[in-house]
């Protein structure tokens, strides 16, 4: 470990200490949020508006799925300068119109921006505006940007969640509180969280984004929200401009996580503990079955990950509380202290946390501290198995689903898996 990284280890809270890295980054732009959100929004179109590169990228990001129809597009703007401008415009205009002709089912529509020059000089947002007045009532047109310059891996969705926020309607003043859950989950695991919703006596429940345009939520000064994500900082702060009041919580990995998350809400709505516990304990001690095999695989295992997908500081308190993991060095692409406090709280003390990345000072540290297990971006697993490190790609905890209660033996499986795996390759 180099000097700078152990004035910087943690002691007392784990935020207090933080090694902040500014270089090379080995992450995916936010266009790759596109992948996860087109499944959850099911009458959301998302066409890229970018180059070449940006098509083949979120080809082989979905490459493993096969669509007849797919709901999302590129439209190439490359080769074209100034001068081409309004013919930029006027063909996007087109693109869209013809998208639009050939699928009416498609209710919301989002430009994405990203990083060609020839993009960055289109108004998108203008564009945008245009484009909604044209179709509407039938379709919405909303932009952000998945720019690899403005955004990593998973702030594309925040940045998507963040343009929804505007059109969201306005519950009526004198509305009873109400919950909602922000950020995207799977199907299934949004079942459940409602069931237990439901079953601690909390009725108003909305999650958003939700599964149709026209399910979208109203929100006001009764809304309370949860966050089911850590790296939704836009979203958070565009909701509580429209007055929305965000409940503190850890984030719902694990048992613990997920009654603590769960707990957060039925504080806030005044639900008796008794109830709360009675829906609550018999699924978290399922949870702790769930996971035990795997613990006595994982714990003592040292754990190291770099930056990836925000989902870091919650994974890294889940394997070192409830699976007995060591946490070498946690590293994160953006630390929102204020939505990981209660993570953050839970860490052991002792561990290197670091926030944004120099690539090769982080190898380096990785490599002398011979982890068992790295987390990792699909760009540096390859070199390091090559090593005779095992890795575990971050991308497939974001495509999984790993939050609540019936997740937590799945989510702890998926670090045992590639230790499994290495073993059987050595022997
Ligand atoms: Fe690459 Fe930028 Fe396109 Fe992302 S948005 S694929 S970083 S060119």
């Amino acid at each position: 470990m180099n000097t700078l990284a152990q004035r910087c280890v943690t002691s007392g809270s784990a935020a207090d200490n933080v090694l902040r890295e500014r270089g090379q980054r080995e992450v995916f732009c936010g266009l790759t949020g596109i992948v996860w959100l087109h499944r959850k929004i099911q009458d959301a179109f998302f066409l890229v508006v970018g180059s070449r590169t940006c098509a083949h990228l979120i080809q082989s990001a979905a490459g493993v799925m096969i669509f007849a129809e797919p709901r999302f597009a590129t439209a190439i703007m490359e080769e074209r300068d100034l001068a081409g401008l309004v013919d930029a415009n006027d063909e996007l205009d087109r693109i869209v119109a013809q998208l639009l002709a050939r699928r009416p089912e498609i209710k919301l529509l989002f430009l994405v921006g990203s990083c060609p020059s020839e993009v960055i000089k289109l108004d998108l947002s203008r564009a945008a505006l245009r484009l909604s007045q044209r179709f509407s009532p039938d379709v919405r047109v909303l932009n952000y940007s998945g720019s690899g310059i403005e955004t990593t891996f998973t702030q594309g969705e925040d940045a998507c969640l963040a343009s929804l926020v505007p059109v969201l309607p306005q519950t009526a003043s004198e509305a009873a509180s109400s919950l909602l859950v922000v950020g995207a989950l799977a199907d299934v695991v949004e079942d459940q969280f409602r069931r237990h919703f439901s079953a601690m006596g909390l009725a108003s429940v909305a999650f958003f984004p939700p599964r149709r345009a026209p399910e979208l939520p109203a929100i006001g000064p009764n809304t309370r929200f949860l966050l089911a994500q850590p790296f939704l900082g836009d979203t958070a702060r565009a909701l509580e401009e429209r007055g929305c009041r965000w409940i503190p919580a850890p984030f719902p990995l694990g048992g613990e996580g997920t009654t603590q998350w769960l707990a957060a809400a039925a504080d806030e709505f005044g639900i008796e503990r008794g109830r709360f516990d009675a829906v609550t304990r018999p699924l978290r001690e399922r949870a702790e079955r769930a996971i035990a095999p795997h613990r006595s695989r994982l714990a003592g295992k040292r754990i190291f990950f770099f930056p990836d997908s925000q989902l870091e500081i919650p994974l890294a308190r889940f394997l070192a509380r409830e699976v007995g993991m060591q946490l070498v060095e946690v590293g994160t692409p953006y630390l929102h202290r204020d939505h990981l406090a209660a993570d953050l709280a839970m860490l052991p003390p002792g561990i290197l946390l670091s926030e944004g990345q120099h690539v090769e000072r982080q190898l380096d540290r990785c490599r002398a501290e011979k982890p068992d297990l790295v987390v990792c971006g699909l760009g540096l697993a390859n070199p390091l198995e090559a090593e005779g490190i095992a890795t575990k790609w971050s991308i497939e905890l974001i495509f999984t689903p790993i939050q609540g209660y019936e997740q937590a033996g799945d989510l702890a499986e998926l670090f045992a898996r590639p230790l499994v795996r290495r073993t059987k390759l050595v022997a």
